[in-house]
């Protein structure tokens, strides 16, 4: 068996404790080995939203998993020209090392998963962990997998698990769901408020040092 990792995407404009403290939960349930962050480099899904420069968001993520051994970062996704997409990210992992590959994320990404490039191969390529917020009685009958994939998945003999006919699972996993967005951090930072708590001092101190976010909807 290869060494199971888990590949985490997002736009991390800023990173929060959200994404954090889920990745840990991820982590230690399915006994990942490593989670690599992988910022993203123009977002197919947010090209009208305004993004801190990568490689502010690549520091952001730096300083946020300093001191997690479990936690890296990878740079893949800012150094491939043009608009990231996860597909060519998974193929990249695949063809480069012998790992057991599990893509993580957030149930507001998945319900977009039909706008993603080759949605379908996705799933042919590896592992799926969906992070669900808790108490919403999701299981693996009642989850509301898009019509266009229901064809191609059984529920797996666990709660919470689906199986494709590729032979690889998607997963439900229930974490500790902080209610916190980038949106809202960006916002509180424009309007001159508070995100103490909602990210690692580390990264709040980063953003005042750069003015990063100072003004909504504005460029970096
Ligand atoms: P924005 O507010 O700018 O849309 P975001 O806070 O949703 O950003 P992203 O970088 O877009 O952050 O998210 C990366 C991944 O993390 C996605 O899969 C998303 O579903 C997941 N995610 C976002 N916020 C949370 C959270 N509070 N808890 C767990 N997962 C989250």
């Amino acid at each position: 068996m290869g060494k199971k990792v888990g590949l985490f995407g997002g736009t991390f404009n800023p990173i929060h404790f959200g994404h954090l403290r889920g990745a840990e939960e991820v982590r230690e349930a399915f006994e990942l080995e490593e989670i690599i962050f992988i910022p993203a480099s123009i977002p197919p899904h947010k090209v009208s939203e305004k993004i801190a420069e990568a490689r502010y968001r690549l520091e952001m993520v730096r300083l946020a998993i300093s001191g997690n051994p479990f936690f890296t970062l990878s740079d893949i996704e800012i150094r491939r020209p043009g608009t990231s997409y996860s597909i060519d990210t998974i193929r990249y992992f695949k063809e480069n090392y012998l790992w057991n590959l599990y893509f993580i994320l957030g149930s507001d990404a998945f319900e977009e998963i039909e706008t993603w490039r080759e949605y379908q191969t996705l799933f042919t390529l590896c592992d799926f962990i969906v992070m669900v917020r808790p108490g919403l009685e999701y299981n693996s009958f009642t989850f509301p997998l898009p019509t266009s994939l229901r064809d191609h998945f059984r529920p797996g003999g666990d709660n919470g698990r689906w199986v494709h006919s590729s032979g690889h699972s998607l997963f439900l996993k229930e974490i500790t769901f902080l209610d916190i967005s980038s949106t809202k951090i960006r916002e509180n930072i424009a309007h001159g408020r508070s995100v103490r708590y909602l990210l690692p001092p580390q990264v709040e101190s980063y953003i005042k040092e750069c003015g990063l976010y100072r003004k909504l909807g504005e460029e970096v």
